[in-house]
């Protein structure tokens, strides 16, 4: 075990190399400042995100990385200051922890977008130059302000997911009003289930699209979604032209666009989450119709405490299956081959070591 003072180590796993293998690694947390909360780490979601970083994906890559933006736990020590949390307490800290706090994003607690660059919580480099060490952790340092409470009759294993996936959703469905009941939403790919589950919360009509017969189960059945159609079926594909509000993209995966876009209607949206290669249409697809493609990535401090209450108080869980951190190397590797049926979420309390 580990404490929060600076000169005493704190336990991760990290990948060495871009290899992404991951293995045990010491290192320090800075001590618990005045606006600090120390969280002793119980779960920590697996994102594509820990894929790109451990394997040198984007050439960024500052090793060791120990990854984790999906993080759970419970505050074990708090800053003279810190007036929203106690010790104790149940929360979640997401992708970022810090931002500058002074700029109008910031201001409007959308600090995602923060104008000086937010600060990613792995593999970032924090104001004091140190480089930032996500979830794959005992315990975490950070900022109250970049730290989520999460009710007690939440899991945290089941809130584990909701800092990443979960937000990065919601905050654009909110933002494009999707929470209008007798809307109707499509959602692309695997990486947006949760939005199922919101879109039904919202009193939305809800189609899922995949490439997949096999998600057709878990997609009417434990999602409630109202409609399934595979994306290759074009009868199924045209008996939709013209039907949806709103679609959610979250297909990272290579696909064309112009099949999606004429199925939204007038002035509809298309929000991409995902993260393809390419994203090529055909110009008609936007002017006649006036429809937008637009981008989200996660969302602001307060979004995110917003969709974490909207989430207990209607029981929203996402899916998830519970691993060890000794399997963590192995579930990255099969999201890479995208062979994976939930939310991967590592229970950290019981298995690192
Ligand atoms: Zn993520
Ligand atoms: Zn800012």
């Amino acid at each position: 075990m580990c404490s929060s003072h600076a000169n005493e180590n704190c336990l991760g796993w990290a990948a060495r190399d871009e290899s992404g293998v991951l293995s045990p690694y010491k290192f320090s947390r800075r001590a618990v400042g005045e606006d600090d909360v120390s969280i002793k780490i119980t779960h920590c979601g697996v994102c594509y995100g820990d894929v790109v970083w451990t394997r040198n994906k984007h050439g960024d890559s500052m090793f060791p990385v120990v990854p984790g933006h999906e993080i759970a736990g419970i505050v074990k020590e708090i800053g003279s200051n810190v007036r929203g949390f106690k010790v104790g307490d149940h929360v979640g800290v997401g992708t970022y922890v810090n931002s500058c706090r002074d700029c109008r994003f910031c201001n409007d607690a959308l600090e995602v977008y923060c104008e000086k660059g937010i600060v990613y919580t792995f593999n970032g480099i924090d104001t004091d130059g140190t480089i930032t060490k996500g979830g794959y952790s005992d315990y975490i340092v950070v900022h109250e302000r970049y730290c989520y409470k999460i009710p007690d009759t939440y899991p945290l294993a089941s809130a584990a997911p909701l800092l990443c996936a979960g937000i990065t959703v919601y905050s654009p469905m909110m933002r494009y009003k999707m929470n209008q009941p007798g809307k109707s939403l499509g959602v692309v790919g695997l990486g947006g289930l949760v939005a199922v589950k919101f879109g039904k919360a919202f009193g939305l009509s809800v189609t899922v699209f995949s490439t997949s017969i096999s998600k057709r189960e878990e997609a009417l059945n434990l999602l409630n979604a109202d409609k399934f159609v595979i994306s290759s079926d074009q009868q199924e594909m045209a008996a939709l032209v013209g039907t949806l509000d709103f679609i959610i993209d979250a297909a990272s995966g290579d696909h064309p666009f112009d099949p999606y876009m004429s199925l939204l209607k007038t002035a509809g949206v298309l929000v991409l989450v995902g993260f393809p290669t390419e994203v090529k249409v055909n110009p008609a697809s936007l002017l006649l119709g006036m429809k937008t493609i637009t981008g989200s990535g996660v969302g602001g401090t307060k979004d995110t405490q917003e969709m974490i209450n909207f989430c207990a108080a209607h029981k929203i869980y996402p899916q998830i299956e519970v691993i060890p951190i000794q399997y963590a190397y192995e579930a990255l590797d099969r999201m890479i081959k995208s062979d994976v049926k939930y939310r991967f979420v590592i229970d950290i309390e019981n298995s690192l070591k």
